[in-house]
């Protein structure tokens, strides 16, 4: 399909009562990456969908489905004694479950029929989760495990879903999930839509995903410049020593209101937001150890500016969207080019501009080389005035992962079968 001329959701097939939730949502235009799936998810096609950070994904399969479980629910029983799970949205994260939740809830709230979203995620108490879902849920979003815990109990019955929805797909099909999502598939009938939507999709992760789908409508969209984020990149070379007060430097020369910064383990989270905020930086840690309450607490405040700075891992790189955040900053570098692409990804949305900086040092420069061939970029290496490097890079050694060398706390199972699936990926040329 060319994007030539401007289409309307309208154009697209998106009846009018749907039109106008987009409308009330803000979006007057469709974005490309919506201009090309809204059509074939409405055709009940599977879609295997590959666009940008920030550029609509949500809505792309939202928008749709909702007008697809319009058209079936209205047929069923008008007064059902309980409503069955007909579409299910798989997430990585539960900050991305509950984000998604909203999206969907805004987007239905205006229509006439009354469609019920059910969240389900880890790290609350389930017996909530479980009770909201005793009268059913049309959608469900989820998070893999927890979903799993709730079909254990007998809270759900997947035997109904019509469409499966993998957002953030590549992260929900690498190894860290792989057990998960195998069961969750082998409880959804064989006949349904499958719908794929990420930034990123490595060739080994695309060869899993043709498993899982048949005939799809594949949507690329590629990277020209009117699709790209609009993201200013730099590379700073720093000592590790002094990245610390490199990043305090930039915050009050630059007078950054409000940036996201990325290490490497959870107890560098701590260790750089407690420094910070000891020099007076508004700034506290957002990380996968933390109580979800705290989680859900921090993401909020940053959001309404309460914090400057939040310091997080790789947990914050998928999905998540802050609108107006203008800074990323790579602290410790990421393990892959993937990673790269979606941390740098939480700034720039939505036709917004954003600037990403990455801290480069002697022990990373090799990795940093990697990780700008494979997404395609080459930067000057900046010396600032007063933080000129002294350090030498260390011997080479295959112990070296080039992602800075803080030590953190033991990785969990699951971390360690996702640092090795990140390492495993034979990285793309693009993306
Ligand atoms: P992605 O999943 O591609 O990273 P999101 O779906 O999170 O992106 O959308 C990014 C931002 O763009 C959100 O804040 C969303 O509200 C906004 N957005 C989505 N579609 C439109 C549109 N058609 N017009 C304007 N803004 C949009
Ligand atoms: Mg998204």
């Amino acid at each position: 399909m060319q994007e030539t001329a401007i289409v309307s959701f309208a154009q697209l097939g998106l009846n009018a009562e749907l039109q106008s939730s987009a409308a009330q949502a803000g979006f007057t235009v469709p974005t490309p990456v919506q201009m090309q799936a809204i059509g074939p998810v409405l055709h009940g096609r599977d879609v295997l969908a590959q666009a940008q950070t920030g550029s609509g994904k949500t809505a792309a399969y939202v928008l749709p489905v909702l007008q697809l479980l319009m058209t079936t629910a209205s047929s069923r029983d008008e007064a059902p004694k309980k409503r069955t799970t007909q579409v299910l949205v798989l997430v990585p994260t539960r900050e991305l479950a509950t984000q998604v939740s909203d999206v969907l809830r805004d987007l239905a709230r205006p229509l006439a029929q009354s469609i019920k979203v059910g969240t389900v995620f880890g790290g609350v108490s389930i017996n909530p989760q479980m009770m909201s879902l005793r009268s059913g849920a049309d959608v469900v979003v989820a998070t893999p495990g927890r979903l799993l815990d709730l079909v254990d109990h007998n809270a759900l019955n997947l035997g109904h879903v019509q469409h499966l929805v993998l957002d953030e797909a590549d992260r929900l099909l690498d190894l860290g999930f792989a057990e998960e999502l195998q069961r969750v598939l082998a409880l959804l009938p064989a006949k349904r839509q499958n719908l794929l939507f990420s930034a990123t999709f490595e060739p080994v992760v695309q060869t899993l995903a043709e498993a899982l789908l048949h005939d799809p409508a594949r949507i690329t969209i590629a990277h020209t410049q009117e699709h790209t984020p609009d993201i200013a990149q730099r590379a700073i070379q720093v000592d590790e020593k002094s990245r610390t007060a490199l990043l305090r430097h930039l915050i009050k020369t630059h007078v950054w209101k409000r940036v996201l910064v990325f290490v490497a383990t959870r107890y560098a989270c701590e260790h750089v937001a407690n420094k910070l905020y000891k020099a007076g930086v508004f700034a506290t840690a957002f990380h996968g150890e933390m109580s979800q309450g705290a989680r859900q607490d921090v993401l909020a405040e940053f959001k309404e500016e309460r914090w400057e700075v939040v310091v997080t891992t790789d947990l914050a790189a998928r999905g998540i969207d802050i609108a107006q955040l203008p800074v990323v900053v790579n602290y410790d570098l990421p393990r892959s080019a993937t990673d790269y692409t979606h941390r740098i990804g939480r700034t720039g949305r939505a036709g917004a501009h954003g600037e990403a900086v990455s801290f480069v040092t002697a022990a990373t420069l090799a990795h940093w080389q990697l990780i700008q061939k494979r997404v395609q970029v080459q930067l000057p290496l900046e010396v600032l005035e007063g933080f000129e490097p002294t350090e030498v890079p260390p011997p080479a050694s295959p112990l070296n992962d080039g992602t800075g060398g803080i030590k953190g706390k033991r990785p969990s199972k699951k971390d360690k079968l996702r640092a090795a699936a990140a390492h495993a990926e034979p990285l793309a040329p693009k993306d």
